[in-house]
């Protein structure tokens, strides 16, 4: 049973790399628009400087990378490089006790990508279907592709909050075929957030044991006093799954941790579908993480400001930016983003690809303070000023 499923899953994508590459493929003009980073223009790898030079703004990384302590604790754990067996500094427990539950209610995965495509494959199977909204981050619906299960997807409301009442709806209709429901919160690629009062709306109204995953990728950089954490329903014992990585706040990316908390039931079941190929180096690390919550809040309080002086100089300029509470944001165009994505890559910045149906929106990740001058200074290049309609300046 694991061996199939972990040569569907390698067949299908492999990881977050490939996945992100095979976005690309899929949008219409994505390949053309935005090469993969690690592509130049010509379609040929760049070196690891030029990858270097590059303003990177489109996958919503945390561009420091892990603080001192994770570097220590990682550098520390080098020595079990060469081993299959060995301590690995109790990271299981470390994440039970962060959250206050016990080492069954969490999955630990090579990134939150493993627990989303385990999810699929744990709770679709039989031609079950996923519910959630579109624009969302849609690997949830590109690995139930890879399964052959189908997705419903809901529009978002015209101020682009996830429609709650209409993801219930849509639940009790289908409640037959439902194999889960996916709701990313903050949403990826909005930043808009689902407030707490709406999470809880949503729970109340799930058809009985319909489990509810939802995806905290973008939890430590919220700040707003409606937004709560859904692990406490965890804990309550009902049917929801939690994931979280060390992606974003923590910067290990490139290094692949993620988990989920659930109930144990739950777990024991996604636990069949999980290869959970995870280094000793970042296990460490993700103890380390866990620990330096001096560091997650000098991260955050970075990311926001930033994201607020560049959203400021944004509307300063005529353009609506969509209410983030994330490391990234949305800026409406009033023209395809497709048109001017390129337009950023020959001024070597990268920023997002198109999220149709929000094809005249901008997502733009915040990096430092370099990268967003750059941003900045390029936006005003190519994009007109002031609510005028007029074409794309020559670059
Ligand atoms: N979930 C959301 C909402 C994301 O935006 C991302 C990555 O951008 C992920 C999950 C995947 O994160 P990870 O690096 O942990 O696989």
């Amino acid at each position: 049973m694991i061996m199939k499923n972990a040569f569907s899953r390698r067949k299908f994508m492999g990881g977050f790399a490939l996945a992100a590459g095979y976005f690309s493929l899929q949008s219409d003009t994505g390949l053309l628009a935005s090469p993969p980073s690690e592509l130049g223009p010509d379609g040929r790898p760049l070196s690891p400087d030029a990858f270097d030079k590059l303003a990177k703004l489109s996958f919503n990384e945390n561009p420091y990378g892990p603080p001192e302590s994770v570097l220590k604790a990682m550098t520390g754990a080098m020595k079990y490089a060469n081993r299959y067996g060995y301590p690995d500094g109790g990271i299981v427990q470390a994440i039970a006790d962060h959250h206050g539950v016990g080492k069954e209610n969490v999955l630990l995965a090579a990134g939150s990508t493993e627990i989303l495509d385990v999810v699929d494959e744990t709770f679709l199977e039989g031609g079950k279907k996923v519910l959630g909204v579109e624009p969302t981050f849609a690997t949830v619906y590109e690995f139930a592709l890879g399964l052959k299960a189908n997705a419903i997807r809901l529009q978002l409301l015209p101020d682009h909050r996830q429609d709650i009442p209409a993801m219930i709806q849509a639940a009790r209709e289908n409640q037959q075929d439902l194999g889960f429901v996916y709701l990313v919160n903050p949403n990826n690629p909005t930043g808009v957030i689902v407030t707490k009062q709406e999470v809880r709306q949503l729970l109340d109204g799930m058809p009985e044991g319909v489990p509810v995953l939802i995806d905290e990728a973008y939890h430590h950089f919220v700040e707003s006093p409606d937004y709560e954490t859904s692990i406490p329903y965890v804990k309550e014992g009902r049917p929801v799954i939690v994931a979280r990585t060390f992606s974003k706040i923590v910067g290990l990316a490139g290094m692949r941790l993620g988990y989920a908390v659930a109930p144990a039931a739950l777990i024991t079941r996604m636990r069949a579908h999980a290869i959970a190929s995870i280094n000793a180096i970042v296990k460490w690390g993700g103890v380390a993480a866990l620990r330096d919550t001096e560091a997650q809040a000098r991260c955050k309080a970075v990311t926001l400001q930033l994201r607020k002086q560049t959203t400021a100089e944004l509307t300063g300029l005529g353009y609506t930016v969509l209410p983030s509470e994330a490391n990234f944001f949305m800026v409406h165009l009033r023209r395809p983003a497709k048109t001017v994505i390129g337009e950023f890559r020959q001024r070597g910045i990268l920023v997002g690809r198109p999220f149709p149906p929000m094809d005249d929106y901008l997502r733009v990740s915040v990096g430092n303070a370099d990268e967003m001058a750059r941003f900045l200074a390029a936006f005003k290049e190519i994009l007109p000023v002031s609510g005028s309609t007029a074409t794309t300046k020559p670059g």
